[in-house]
């Protein structure tokens, strides 16, 4: 009787061993589930049945470029930005190059723009055959410096060897206006055009504007982990002056005025009825969307307050959409491996300025001030996970690795 008491007790305490035993296998068996920094395919999940409905409505017409549902979206687009045109493209580096092209800057002509930026800012700039050149930023908006702007504009005024300077294009760079007000003074006060780059900021304000509505002509990509984003290439300008809503139609598509007559050497930039057909259903719920962004940027910014790293600094005049929630960290690239390691998912934007790329090095740097801003603030930027369908406990996650790393 002992014995079989005794072997019920064995038995028991190997299987709570055993059980312990594999539930740490498992553990090593099976990671985390990693973190992701951005989720386009949560975005397309979230809008399922919508989208696949709209999909199998433009399969179903048998037309599939622009045309009325294009036509739709570009409207629906400016009503949004609230603009009277919109026009759109096949991506954005296509919006930037058909807006210079549509202000009629080519070559010859100098862009003023920044490096701390995606490489595709610069590249329209020289696609036109125009010089770009790049200007510092302001260490805390990371958006265009006006005082160095202001001095690359009088230097350029007075030695016009280099070219004629004819625009400005500022980035709103993570989300975050740049200093609209400003950037028009200086380009009323010496005729420059001023090009909108809102690859980041769909639904972005500053002064209770929407970004778009500043300038003379702004660009969006719709590339599909954008604020709005297609499944696929898009992109989309507006504006609100008629000749160069008219100017864009005809650029996109062989410089047609009518079918088959160019009046003006074109391009072909055409959006898919399938892509103007789903990013219909997401412009609908893109203000829910950056409303997201930016609760979950209120918990970060709230969380991580106590850490010794610089956050997001938000004017009260403005209303960031939170495109990337930034963070500046000494020993970035130690943190950035242990988040990794721990399955969060991060990202740095960018990790080189465009005027230290091989492609552009020795050829877009200013002839006033420096970059200095700019290389700085690259060794120490971080992004941290930032998409509307990121998870409580995935934010959660993500603050309490941050805290680890800094307590240990
Ligand atoms: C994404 C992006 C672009 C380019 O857009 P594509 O659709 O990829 O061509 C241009 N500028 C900025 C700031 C961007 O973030």
């Amino acid at each position: 009787m002992a014995a079989a008491s005794f072997f019920r007790r064995w038995t028991a305490e190997n299987d709570r061993i055993l059980q312990a035993k594999s539930g740490e296998l498992f553990m090593i068996a099976t990671p985390k589930k990693a973190i992701l920094q951005t989720n386009p395919k949560a975005s397309y999940l979230a809008y399922k049945s919508e989208i696949d409905a709209a999909i199998q409505r433009v399969l179903d017409s048998g037309f599939y470029i622009l045309g009325e549902e294009v036509a739709a979206f570009e409207q629906e687009f400016a009503d949004f930005i609230g603009v009277p045109y919109g026009v759109s493209v096949a991506n954005g580096t296509d919006a930037l190059e058909i807006a210079l092209r549509a202000c009629n800057v080519g070559a010859g002509d100098v862009v003023l723009t920044v490096s701390h930026t995606a490489v595709a800012t610069v590249a329209a700039i020289e696609l036109v055959g125009a010089k770009p050149i790049c200007i510092d930023i302001d260490p805390v908006t990371f958006t265009i410096d006006i005082d160095h702007l202001e001095a690359e504009i009088q230097y350029l005024q007075q030695s016009s060897e280099l070219g004629t300077l004819k625009a400005i294009i500022p980035v709103h760079l993570y989300g975050y206006p740049a200093n609209m007000p400003a950037i028009m003074e200086l380009a009323q006060r010496y005729g420059l055009y001023v090009i909108e780059d809102c690859a980041q900021a769909h639904g972005a304000m500053l002064d209770h504007r929407k970004i778009g509505t500043w300038g003379d002509i702004a660009a969006f990509s719709l590339y599909p982990t954008k604020n709005l984003g297609a499944i696929g290439d898009a992109g989309i300008v507006v504006t609100q002056r008629e000749d160069l809503a008219d100017r864009l139609k005809s650029l996109r598509q062989y410089g047609w005025r009518e079918r088959y007559i160019s009046d003006i050497p074109g391009m072909n930039s055409r959006l898919d009825v399938l892509q103007a057909a789903i990013l219909r259903v997401k412009l609908k719920y893109l203000n829910r969307d950056n409303q997201s962004r930016q609760t979950i940027a209120q918990t970060y910014t709230t969380q991580l307050a106590h850490l010794p790293v610089q956050l997001p600094q938000v004017a009260e005049n403005v209303s960031h959409v939170y495109h990337q929630y930034v963070i500046q960290v000494e020993q970035r690239d130690n943190l950035f491996n242990f988040l990794k390691q721990q399955g969060v998912g991060v990202a740095i934007h960018y990790p080189l300025p465009v005027h230290l790329q091989r492609a552009y090095q020795g050829r877009v740097s200013p002839h006033t001030g420096d970059l200095k801003t700019t290389e700085q603030l690259c060794q120490k930027i971080l992004s941290l996970p930032m998409h509307p369908f990121l998870t409580t406990e995935e934010v959660q996650t993500t603050i309490a690795e941050l805290s680890k790393w800094f307590k240990d």
